[in-house]
């Protein structure tokens, strides 16, 4: 059986980031950069004041209070204009150039608002109040690194430097396939014995969130045929995720299925919920067979699935970060596996640590109580049990 990180390295072995593609800005939300973007501009473009008041000599205020005269008014927008001599300020406005001569902004707080002469009130250093060109970003500087995946502070950096257009990685085409001759779609009426399809939903939406688009291919029936048939309409995908029929049931067929039309590479992973995982190809497309349980196959995706869909696009952090935190009760898990505990923050410890408690039932297939759950706690395998305040590491999935 494999471990999770073991499992994680493997399946990240059989990805290779997709080509790329030219998007507006305005679309690149989300999307992985696939080039550093490097500045050919210098921001702030030129020396600016970052408060409303008066540009001056600084060496002027030195004996403050003092009155200078008042020789001119500049604005944002304004071409730079004016000269600043000693003796003499001119008014200006955040983000408005600063005048030739000058060397720092007195900000209007710390003046008499004066307009045809001010009274100037402290002294200022050189350099006050003022944003000197190229302080942030210089022609050459890497403004985005490669492998980011793009949030709104890139976009307005990249915007900064008169950025229009990005290159990113293609979006990865994912399919997604439930199987389960008891499933009905989500939103139908179910008869005895039948379970609605929370899988495909689900997934479909973590597949989103991740940067994939979805290829729906519905419910399979347990039998070889339909699931074969099924898998044979995503052969163009970038990676398919089936859930269910991967254990040693009677009625579990997706592995024989996928090593019949490419390979499995593996299928154990010794973690709770989610321990059947296959892994492998379907016509050389990497294939992940995730578990049926709800909960087991929304863990699966996260672990393993979404860090396979951001290697695709190329990015560089795969995995969320995850945090110290202090248990608020104690819990007992099996040795030998990996657990993944449905969790909730809880305020914070005397330590300052982040406190997490347990919610809801842990059983796979709650989906409730994943729903109620914003984080899991991890408890490695060969620890058992913790008491009440022991230090834990959990994954935030909100
Ligand atoms: P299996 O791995 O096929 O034995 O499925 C394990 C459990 O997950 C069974 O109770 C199934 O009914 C349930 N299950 C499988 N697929 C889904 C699905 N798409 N939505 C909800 N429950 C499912
Ligand atoms: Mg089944």
């Amino acid at each position: 059986m494999e471990s999770v990180g073991g499992a994680q390295t493997r399946i990240l072995s059989l990805i290779a980031p997709l080509a790329n593609e030219e998007v507006r800005l305005e679309d690149a939300r989300e999307r992985v950069l696939a080039e550093p973007l490097i500045s050919t501009s210098t921001v702030p473009p030129f020396d600016n004041a970052s408060m409303d008041g008066y540009a001056v000599v600084a060496a002027d205020t030195a004996a403050a209070p003092r009155t200078l005269a008042v020789i001119g008014s500049v604005r944002a927008g304004d071409a730079p204009q004016g000269r600043v001599t000693p003796d003499s300020a001119i008014r200006i406005m955040t983000g408005a150039p600063l005048p030739a001569g000058a060397d720092a902004v007195v900000r209007l707080e710390d003046t008499d608002n004066g307009s045809e002469s001010v009274t100037v009130v402290v002294t200022v250093a050189p350099g006050t109040a003022v944003r000197h060109a190229g302080e942030d970003v210089r022609p050459g500087d890497v403004v985005l690194a490669a492998g980011t995946r793009l949030v709104a502070a890139d976009l307005a950096a990249a915007a900064a430097v008169g950025c229009g257009r990005l290159t990113v990685r293609r979006r990865p085409q994912v399919a997604i396939l439930s199987t389960g001759d008891e499933l009905v779609p989500c939103g139908r009426v179910t008869r005895a014995g039948q379970i609605v399809d929370c899988n495909a939903v689900a997934l479909a939406a973590a597949v989103e969130e991740a940067g994939g688009t979805v290829l729906n291919l519905g419910i399979a029936a347990d039998s070889p045929d339909d699931i074969r048939q099924h898998l044979l309409r995503a052969i163009t995908s970038d990676l398919i995720i089936s859930t269910a029929g991967v254990s040693v049931g009677d009625h579990d067929h997706v592995r024989d299925v996928v090593a019949e039309l490419g390979d499995i590479d593996f299928w154990r992973v010794a973690m709770r919920p989610g321990r059947p995982l296959a892994v492998g190809h379907v016509r050389g497309v990497p294939f992940l067979g995730l578990p049926g349980n709800p909960v087991s196959s929304q863990v699966t995706f996260e672990l393993f699935a979404r860090p396979a869909i951001l290697a695709l696009q190329g990015a560089t952090r795969l995995h969320r970060r995850r945090l110290r935190a202090e248990l608020a009760e104690p819990v007992e898990t099996p040795d030998e596996l990996d657990v993944f505990l449905r969790g909730s923050f809880a305020g914070m410890a005397v330590s300052g640590a982040p406190l997490v408690g347990l919610v809801g039932t842990q059983s796979s297939g709650a989906t409730r109580s994943l729903a109620a759950a914003d984080c899991l706690i991890v408890v490695a395998a060969g620890v058992g049990r913790l008491e009440r305040g022991s230090p834990v590491e959990v994954l935030p999935v909100r």
